[in-house]
């Protein structure tokens, strides 16, 4: 259904023709190009399809709707589980001289009637709403919105809520089916960072998606540094937790911790240690956390220590770091939560302080779980949380590409190493492993690709169990061809097999088989050779790490301290405001000024970020200190 990206590149150099498209870019938004990967969904929006853009966060999904907004007559209807960031999202678009407005339960009725007003005169771009809202009183909003406005598009974010498996399900997104069935001739654009086939499946059928077009970017997030470091006793945590947080001076990052407790003694460490912190959890009131919110965004706060629950909520272009100080519940959950950092596409750094004591906790969370509904859905349910876990922990454990094994799981194929990871920064010593391999690859396909990692183990240590027996395996040529080894290592490698990708895992309901592709084939011929981390690696103390390579120490002394003083201007101006400063400017627009120094107005209006409203708002602000 969806096609190959560079027929659409093409296709933009049309657009640069017609030109009206990156004009309103130019202007609004201040860019002078689309991404590539939004380049398709744009298209696909304004020839009035539906479409399913599956985006990394801060990929740039937002632009995929706010864009066709201004192209199009009408406006476009946002639907956004994310209350706390609709505000800061209308915010940044009034900035860029773009009207829009919120109705959602948050919003005082007074408000509420003044932008249902502006919305019926054809005064708004762009309206913002919850799905509880959409689907409020029988309907009677929908029924205001058919009757009312002249909508283009209807844009879904987080589309991902609509499906039960995943770990973010909301009921009322499983009935959002109703949007289609109310305006079936309105294109639907439906949104999300989560790439797996069962979710993007749901998407389709819940939201009764009409031949959608589908676009998947690639996950890469090549500006993120992925480290992955033994978290040690408790002393060791605290004392790389604090070294790590202050190599980001004044920077701001995320800790996220497994209970709110966690957070708590986080954010006091950080705090004696001089680094200034807060907790943020569910159990804040409502003020408390609406004021940390603030401080975080408006950079008066440097870290945020959260639980899980809290990166859902933020939307911070320029969060330099984030730590797990616990170990995250999956590879998604991972990827979302360091996802967080560096949305501005600058250098930024994501630290995982791993320690099997959380694998054990989280294995018996799953176990503990109280059954809800069917009991065997629940049981294949808790099945596919023990493999995502172990998934994790392979992740950890390994001494590859982190990168690699990341995109891996999203079923990308990365070639070479990354180059910007722990273990290419670091590399620890590799065996090869091809032997080994070979012999986890015959054993699987002697046994016919039917068998879940402990029996291919067991073939290969040579048991002579009742099963293996039964199935006469003990009588296969592999039977027995690591009896030298231990069961643990022969698992430890097959799992670093299965993280490269060299074989795969086949779900049959929950029962978890060990299957061939093509690239165990051309191991299995010698064609490929395999290097592994060898086992003895796993009960080493690791190296130091070298932290972090930050964005100013890649200028010069004279333009870091430039760079500070459009800051500092850019700080008053957003505190006089009250927004953050990242809705003043971006740091990639900062840094751009840095590089470009630009003096006349006409020479700031090239600046990346910076549209025709920002130009007219801020040239005379910046002018004066403009060296
Ligand atoms: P997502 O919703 O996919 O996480 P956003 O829409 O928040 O991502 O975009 C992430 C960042 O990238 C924002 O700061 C946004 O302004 C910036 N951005 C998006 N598109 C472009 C573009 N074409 N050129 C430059 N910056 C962009
Ligand atoms: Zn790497």
């Amino acid at each position: 259904m969806s096609y190959p990206l560079y027929l659409n590149q093409i296709s933009l150099q049309a657009w640069n023709m017609q030109s009206t498209v990156l004009q309103n870019l130019k202007e609004y938004f201040g860019y002078d190009t689309l991404r590539p990967a939004q380049v398709p969904v744009i298209e696909s929006v304004l020839d009035g399809k539906d479409t399913l853009a599956i985006m990394p966060t801060g990929g740039g999904k937002s632009l995929c709707y706010q864009l066709p907004a201004l192209v199009n007559e009408g406006m476009v209807i946002v639907i956004s589980p994310l209350i706390a960031l609709m505000h800061d999202q209308v915010e940044g678009l009034k900035k860029n001289g773009i009207p829009a407005g919120i109705i959602n339960s948050s919003i005082s009725s007074w408000d509420q009637i003044k932008t249902t007003r502006a919305a019926e005169n054809g005064e708004l771009k762009i309206l913002y709403t919850s799905p509880e809202k959409l689907l409020a009183s029988q309907g009677q909003f929908m029924d205001w919105m058919k009757e009312e406005l002249n909508i283009s598009l209807i844009a879904i974010d987080e589309a991902h809520c609509v499906s039960q498996w995943g770990h973010d399900f909301r009921p009322e997104y499983s009935r959002l089916g109703v949007i289609k069935e109310t305006f079936p001739t309105t294109p639907i654009i439906a949104l999300t960072a989560t790439a797996d086939e069962l979710t993007r499946g749901d998407i389709i059928t819940q939201l009764k998606l009409v031949e959608p077009q589908i676009f998947i970017s690639s996950f890469d997030r090549p500006n993120i540094t992925y480290t992955v470091r033994p978290k040690g006793n408790d002393e060791q945590a605290k004392e790389q937790l604090v070294g790590f947080i202050q190599s980001f001076e004044g920077q701001s990052g995320i800790v996220y911790c497994l209970s709110r407790k966690s957070t708590e003694e986080v954010a006091s460490l950080l705090i004696k240690s001089g680094i200034s912190a807060a907790a943020f959890h569910a159990g804040l009131s409502q003020d408390e956390k609406n004021r940390t919110y603030s401080a975080f965004m408006q950079d008066k706060l440097q870290v945020v220590c959260a639980t899980i629950a809290f990166g859902m909520g933020v939307d911070k272009p320029d969060v330099r770091f984030v730590v797990h100080w616990n170990m995250p519940k999956s590879i998604e959950n991972y990827y979302q939560e360091t996802g967080r950092a560096g949305r501005d596409d600058l250098p930024s750094e994501a630290l995982l302080l791993y320690t099997p004591g959380d694998a054990a906790t989280y294995r018996r969370f799953i176990d503990v779980a109280t059954p809800t509904g069917d009991r065997n859905i629940f049981e294949i349910f808790q099945k596919l949380q023990h493999d995502k876990l172990e998934r994790l922990i392979d992740f950890c454990n390994t001494g590859h590409c982190r990168r690699k094994i990341l995109l891996q799981y999203f079923n990308e194929k990365q070639i070479g190493n990354c180059g910007n990871c722990d273990g290419c920064l670091n590399p620890t010593a590799k065996i090869d492993g091809t032997e080994i391999a070979q012999k986890v690859i015959s054993t699987i396909y002697k046994t016919e690709q039917k068998y879940g990692i402990t029996y291919i183990t067991e073939v290969m240590m040579g048991l002579e169990s009742e099963r293996i027996i039964a199935n006469k395996h003990n009588e296969l040529s592999v039977f027995g061809v690591a009896n030298d080894m231990e069961k643990e290592e022969i698992m430890f490698y097959t799992n670093q097999l299965i993280s490269l990708g060299l074989i795969r895992v086949d779900y049959n309901g929950y029962i978890k088989t060990l299957a061939l592709n093509a690239d165990s084939m051309a191991v299995a011929k010698s064609l490929e050779e395999v290097e592994l981390t060898p086992y003895s690696e796993v009960t080493k103390k690791p190296k130091k790490t070298k932290t972090s390579k930050k964005i100013k120490s890649e200028l010069s002394i004279e333009d870091q301290e430039y760079f500070e003083i459009l800051r500092q201007k850019r700080q008053e101006i957003a505190a006089a405001d009250e927004v953050p400063a990242f809705v003043v400017f971006s740091n990639a627009t900062l840094l751009d000024i840095v590089e470009k120094k630009p003096k006349t107005s006409e020479e700031f209006s090239q600046i990346n970020g910076v549209g025709k409203h920002k130009l007219d708002k801020y040239f005379d602000l910046f002018s004066k200190i403009l060296v």
